[in-house]
């Protein structure tokens, strides 16, 4: 994809990765200004990443009612991308490089080879900005509402004072005017992270060594789990700050703006369950249960692992489904007694049906622990039988029943009615 773009671009081989992968810098533009972006320094961070291709697309481009900004853009900067720092992380789409070293608490001691890239690219260029880009985890909120927290922004301290410099203040400044346009699309969602400094990390650092830094990360959006609109916010106010940086835009702005960012707080969850009533030693307790379904990529796609996070007064965190179960009792699930041929042998309504039944699980004879399916029930391989239990850390595999029937499913995180049960796209997989 790189070589696609070598003609608009200068393309440099920077180096490669500790598995021989190459790392490479776009170079564009003509001007004083000098701006490096970088992508992807967590391998299963990549969103920032498509985003500056959509750029690399959009700066080619010509003939259209652009051309302004291009031509600001071309004439007063020089811009180095670096996409994807980390190329292993990205073939097993995890977050450390090949030595399992992350890479953002490599900065200093530069044990890895893309570290070593990325100190090696900001001292030959020095530039005037950075852009460290990557995504975050969605559970983040903007603090103190239901908000998921889709875009968060850091200028990044510089030294355990969090002092603010002419270096830092380019950067705070250069946020504001990102959130405005954000704020139009995305209203309070918008997160500040936490400028707490680490000494480590390549954000921290390249802010120290004199590059006015910026920190993006791509948060979620619910309904957007491939993060595709996200990626459309990334570009936008990538090429905002570009702009801004071309035209000194950013110089209006002041850092009281940029603290005025509400903080990023992380107290979402996929589901709530409010008030289910437990029985312990005979006697029963109403307990709230936050639950969040973590996704893991595996060739193919993606399956979900739904987990109990915390448990009892949960009023101050937040989920787009919430539930009050306040008249309902938990109940354990049970495994289907005969085994099935493979999960092609079960469709959804049969699926269902067990779950009325009280069967959570079924085993099948064919099959991999691991493939992926989108059944709204527990299919065992590699084990017999699973735990139905409410406590934190435990896998949400249980009922909710009322006067003793079975009316709700949760199942690996999913809340299922039994009685109205919708189509949804299950993420599963087989244990
Ligand atoms: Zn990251």
């Amino acid at each position: 994809m790189i070589q696609k773009h070598a003609s608009q671009f200068e393309t440099q081989v920077l180096g490669n990765s500790i598995d021989g992968r190459s790392i490479s810098s776009l170079d564009w533009g003509n001007g004083e200004t000098k701006v490096m972006l970088w992508s992807q320094m967590h391998g299963n961070e990549s969103t920032a990443t498509m985003a500056l291709f959509d750029l690399f697309n959009f700066l080619e481009g010509s003939g259209d009612e652009y051309e302004e900004i291009r031509n600001t853009l071309r004439s007063n900067l020089n811009i180095k991308f670096i996409p994807m720092i980390n190329p292993d992380g990205a073939e097993a789409f995890k977050r450390r490089n090949s030595l399992d070293i992350d890479l953002n608490r490599d900065a200093i001691s530069q044990i890895s080879p893309e570290a070593i890239i990325l100190k090696n690219a900001r001292d030959d260029f020095e530039p005037e900005f950075g852009f460290n880009l990557h995504d975050q985890q969605v559970y983040y909120n903007v603090e103190g509402t239901d908000k998921q927290a889709t875009i968060s922004v850091l200028a990044p301290a510089y030294n355990v004072a969090t002092d603010v410099n002419e270096v830092r203040k380019r950067a705070m400044q250069t946020i504001v005017g990102m959130n405005k346009v954000l704020q139009q699309v995305v209203p309070g969602q918008v997160g500040k992270y936490d400028d707490a400094f680490e000494p480590r990390a390549f954000g921290d650092n390249i802010q120290k060594w004199g590059t006015s830094t910026i920190l993006i990360e791509s948060g979620g959006y619910w309904g957007d789990p491939d993060k595709q609109y996200i990626r459309q916010l990334n570009f936008m106010i990538i090429l905002d700050a570009l702009y801004q940086i071309a035209t000194k835009g950013y110089e209006q702005y002041t850092t009281e703006e940029y603290f005025a960012i509400p903080d990023n707080d992380s107290k979402l969850a996929d589901l709530m369950i409010n008030e289910m009533l437990v029985e312990v030693g005979g006697k029963k307790y109403p307990i709230d249960l936050i639950i969040r379904r973590r996704e893991s990529e595996v060739p193919g796609g993606y399956y979900v692992s739904g987990s109990i996070e915390d448990l009892g007064d949960m009023q101050v965190y937040y989920a787009p489904e919430v539930f009050d179960a306040s008249e309902f009792e938990f109940e354990e699930g049970k495994v289907y007694e005969s085994t099935l041929e493979d999960i092609g042998s079960l469709d959804f309504k049969q699926a269902i049906d067990l779950l009325k039944q009280g069967y959570l699980a079924v085993k099948v004879k064919n099959g991999a622990s691991k493939d992926l399916h989108s059944l709204p029930i527990l299919v065992l391989k590699s084990v017999d039988s699973f735990p139905s239990v409410w406590t934190t850390g435990s896998a949400p595999n249980f009922y909710l029943a009322k006067d003793g029937e079975l009316k709700y499913a949760i199942v690996n995180g999913y809340l299922i009615d039994l009685e109205n049960p919708k189509q949804q796209d299950f993420k599963q997989r087989i244990y």
